[in-house]
């Protein structure tokens, strides 16, 4: 007896798993339309015919459509012959497929990667925490940012801008090439779960010449936003290259890439209504337009500033010579930190116009990466390249591991290039490259080891097999 029951009850159990399945299922899939192949999500509520056919709003309107033109009646001596129907649902039986239904996509999981919600901005010293996980060294630069970012957050969300008209902390960042700026910004704007929009000032022109016009970059931030106004409006602007916008000396001709740029930015810098096309990079008749105030968006420019430690020293130089004191002539000459030395008077010597650094409160630097940088940049961040294969290869069970005199020969090989950290990934790929191919070729390959030898072509990779021990390397 008890036996009997447990087995209706397995039963039972199995047509309700089974019914779930089917109604998951349901919600998996799709009517897809038998004429046109598009799917009930793009094409719209499908029409169900006798025979299990699904037909499409438009397919079915088409369909009308060609029954009572006159011509095609007469062609097929229809004309008396009213309410007739021209598709034989049995004909189409045998021609299309029984299963009519393709698989819905399944909507792309996004990671939760916002750690801080900006409404209830955390302290400076969190953000830099968390942007310590990511971007190396950069110590003065991470705070400043952490600083300006929670006052102004702070200011959008407690709209306190109304009351007392504090200055927006849009901000000016100086440092060489590689060192980090973009890095620096996107990391930050990914943590702080708010929209980015990248520019580069070197494309942007008067509006009405050649190039993007300054505006573009509002039309961009609206597109990382999803067209949302609301969320764009409280975004990151970050135009790089700022430098490039130098105002131009000793020329007759009208600069339209360079003065003219930071005259056309500075209402956007300061707050303005802009009128921006939605899905679109250029105004034209046909794309439907949005306002976007650009109060709240946070503007960071970052440039590289060729030549700016001249002026810097040419400056500090002259202060020096004129005091009781002064100073040995190449006193500067060799300072690695002169950059953040630098004054609002330097800037505008280089050919930044008064007003727009004005409207640049926040300025900062960000110094060269030395080697011992690179070394870290290599293997601590999060998401460090070195991480990155030695995940790849974990895939394959081998596991890839770096000798520490192997990372200072990378280091130094991209301090020759003069780029930063920039240099790191392109040496890497091209050794990375041939343990990416050969290693997969033996399945008995266990562990692999880079040298300094085999980064300086001097010698190959240690390879130990699955099951041996490991030999002590010859390093
Ligand atoms: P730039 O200063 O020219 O804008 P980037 O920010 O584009 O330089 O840096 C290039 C790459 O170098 C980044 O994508 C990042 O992977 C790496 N990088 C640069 N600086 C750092 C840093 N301080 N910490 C970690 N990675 C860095």
């Amino acid at each position: 007896m008890s036996d009997n029951l447990d087995i209706t009850n397995t039963e039972e159990n199995q047509n309700k798993e089974n019914e779930n399945k089917d109604s998951g299922n349901k919600e998996k899939y799709e009517k897809v339309c038998v004429l046109c192949h598009r799917t009930e999500s793009k094409a719209g509520k499908m029409i169900e015919l006798p025979g299990g056919f699904t037909v499409c709003p438009d397919c079915m309107q088409k369909a009308f459509d060609v029954m009572n033109n006159s011509e095609m009646k007469d062609m097929m001596n229809l004309q008396n012959l009213p309410n007739i129907s021209m598709i034989r649902l049995d004909d189409m039986q045998n021609a299309f497929p029984k299963q009519q239904k393709i698989k819905k996509k399944e909507p792309k999981e996004k990671k939760p990667e916002k750690i801080m919600d900006i409404r209830s901005i955390p302290a400076p010293h969190r953000i830099k925490a968390s942007l310590d996980d990511y971007v190396i060294g950069q110590e003065h630069a991470k705070k400043v940012i952490s600083v300006a970012v929670y006052n102004h957050y702070k200011r959008v969300f407690t709209n306190t801008m109304d009351e007392i008209e504090i200055e927006k902390s849009n901000m000016l960042m100086i440092g060489p090439t590689g060192s980090g700026k973009t890095y620096l910004v996107k990391t930050l704007a990914r943590l702080l779960d708010v929209p980015l929009a990248i520019a580069d000032a070197t494309s942007l022109t008067e509006a009405g010449y050649i190039g993007d016009d300054i505006e573009s970059v509002i039309s961009k931030l609206l597109a990382a936003a999803d067209n949302d106004v609301e969320k764009a409006e409280r975004g990151i602007v970050f135009i790089d290259e700022i430098d490039k916008i130098a105002k131009k000396k000793n020329t007759n001709q009208r600069d339209v890439s360079g003065e003219a740029v930071q005259q056309g930015m500075l209402k956007l810098l300061e707050g303005s209504e802009v009128e921006v096309p939605v899905g679109a990079s250029s105004k034209n008749a046909m794309v439907p337009m949005a306002t976007v105030n650009t109060r709240n968006i946070l503007f960071i420019c970052g440039g590289a500033f060729p030549g700016l430690e001249d002026i810097i020293k040419e400056r500090l130089n002259k202060q020096a010579a004129i005091g009781f004191r002064s100073d040995l002539k190449d006193k500067y000459d060799k300072d690695p930190d002169l950059l953040s030395k630098v004054a609002l008077e330097d800037l505008r010597n280089f050919g930044m116009i008064p007003e727009f650094i004005g409207r640049l409160p926040v300025v900062f630097t960000l110094r060269e990466l030395d080697k011992d940088m690179l070394v870290k940049i290599l293997k601590e961040p999060k998401n460090a390249i070195l991480k990155q294969y030695q995940k790849l290869l974990e895939l394959d069970e081998v596991k890839l591991e770096f000798a520490e005199d192997a990372l200072e020969a990378i280091a130094e090989k991209a301090l020759e290039k003069d780029t930063g950290a920039r240099a790191l990934r392109a040496i890497i790929e091209v050794f990375m490259l041939d343990i990416m191919y050969e290693i997969p070729k033996d399945d008995n390959i266990g562990q692999v080891l880079i040298t300094r030898a085999y980064i300086e072509h001097r010698g190959g990779p240690v390879i130990t097999m699955r099951g041996q021990l490991q030999l002590p390397l010859d390093r």
